[in-house]
């Protein structure tokens, strides 16, 4: 089944799934316990209802068994954690033997002990409520687990040459369920859905800058520190850093005004990141300077990208509010060298940057290590 949800923006959507999942997971923990509890009261009530109990091997014996055995395989795959398998399916698996169930039930009882046709039918009740709030995916959802199983009620009861007519006193409570089940159910989605958009609202508030819409620092350190776990794990799997710094930004304001200086950062945003590949990750780390992450890239290839920023900063000179500005970047690249912190890191970045400043801006350098064989202070820059 379709997992996407037309009320949730696009790029919440796999974030959505998640939840989606973990509320399915919780809805199979907690029904698995519940029908286990009910159908154990159940299967020892016999006597306080005053009906006569089933003979051993009889249908409602049987009936019972795909409950249990679908109770069991939700609860053992929630303690061992069987991957692939999702919750729904389980969900799937409860509320459609409960259904096939308590339907069954209620046709052995009405031909052949009438006299417990009234407690089958507030089991009936109670099932119709609970299978309703099974369907956690809404209508459809509902309908999948609903219809076969009254499908065949339906058929097995013109089998049995039962007439509507006599069925329909025995069904109007359960049916009257069906109704307050589904309002809740349906209810409760939507108050998770809000709750689970206000929290990706108040997610994305913190951890994106509102004026370039990059990832602020908040939210990029922990993103360097994964990738520093994984470069440790794997040596072949290095990274690197940029830092960079818009030149002398401040004539910007200075002349022009703080509002073309913001434009001039947006214009800053779009054109770096359109010189990066989709994973790497762009932040703005402070005023006007910015920090990338390139996953998988060694010297040569974080030397080439910073070049490439450089250049599509340079080589074509801004249109803000009608004014044309050349605004150039410097850039310092450090490469992942067993860094222990992200912050040493940083600093190498940001060490380089003040090379290309002290060089002469709008530049390139890279900052000396292990890697590069160079020494400190001897790192490579250069404009192209
Ligand atoms: P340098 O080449 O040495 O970097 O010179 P600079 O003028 O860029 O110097 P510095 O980096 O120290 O100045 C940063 C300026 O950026 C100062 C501040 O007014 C401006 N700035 C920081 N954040 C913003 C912002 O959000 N909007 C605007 N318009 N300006 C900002
Ligand atoms: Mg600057
Ligand atoms: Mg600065």
């Amino acid at each position: 089944m379709r997992l996407t949800n037309p009320d949730i923006p696009p790029e919440w959507q796999s974030a959505y799934r998640d939840f989606q999942r973990q509320r399915e997971r919780l809805f199979t923990i907690f029904g698995a316990w519940l029908l286990l509890a009910t159908m154990v009261a159940y299967h020892f009530s016999h006597e306080l209802r005053g009906v006569r109990p089933p003979e051993p091997w009889s249908l409602e014996h049987l009936l019972r068994l795909p409950v249990y055995l679908s109770i069991g395989l939700a609860l053992l795959s929630h303690w061992t954690g069987v991957p692939g398998w999702h919750p729904k399916v389980f969900l799937r698996m409860m509320s459609t033997s409960l259904m096939l169930m308590m339907l069954g039930l209620f046709l052995v009882y009405f031909q052949d002990k009438p006299g417990g046709v009234p407690q089958v039918s507030e089991g009936l009740m109670i099932s119709f409520f609970g299978v309703t709030m099974m369907a956690t995916r809404g209508l459809r959802d509902w309908l999948v687990q609903f219809l076969p199983p009254l499908l065949l009620f339906v058929i097995a009861a013109t089998l049995l040459r039962i007439s509507p007519a006599d069925l329909v006193p025995h069904l109007f409570g359960p049916t009257a369920m069906l109704a307050v089940g589904l309002i809740t159910s349906e209810t409760l989605r939507r108050l998770g859905n809000h709750q689970f958009v206000n929290e990706q609202e108040v997610k994305q508030l913190a951890t994106t800058d509102q004026l370039t819409g990059l990832l602020n620092r908040h939210a990029f350190l922990p993103l360097i520190h994964h990738e520093m776990d994984r470069a440790r794990r794997r040596s072949e799997r290095s990274f690197c850093l940029i830092m960079g710094d818009l030149d002398n930004f401040k004539r910007v304001n200075d002349t022009h005004g703080h509002e073309v200086g913001d434009l001039v950062l947006r214009e800053t945003a779009v054109r770096v990141s359109a010189s990066l590949r989709q994973q790497d990750v762009l932040c703005r780390w402070g005023g006007e300077e910015l920090l990338i992450l390139l996953p998988e890239t060694g010297p040569t290839g974080g030397l080439e990208v910073a070049r490439k920023i450089r250049a599509a900063m340079a080589d074509q000179p801004m249109q803000v509010n009608g004014i044309r500005i050349r605004q150039t970047i410097s850039l310092g690249v450090a490469c992942f060298d067993g860094e222990r912190a992200p912050e040493q890191l940083i600093t190498r970045a940001d060490n380089a940057l003040y090379g290309a400043k002290a060089a002469g801006r709008n530049r390139v350098v890279m900052a000396p290590g292990k890697e590069t064989g160079a020494t400190p202070g001897s790192g490579h820059s250069g404009l192209g």
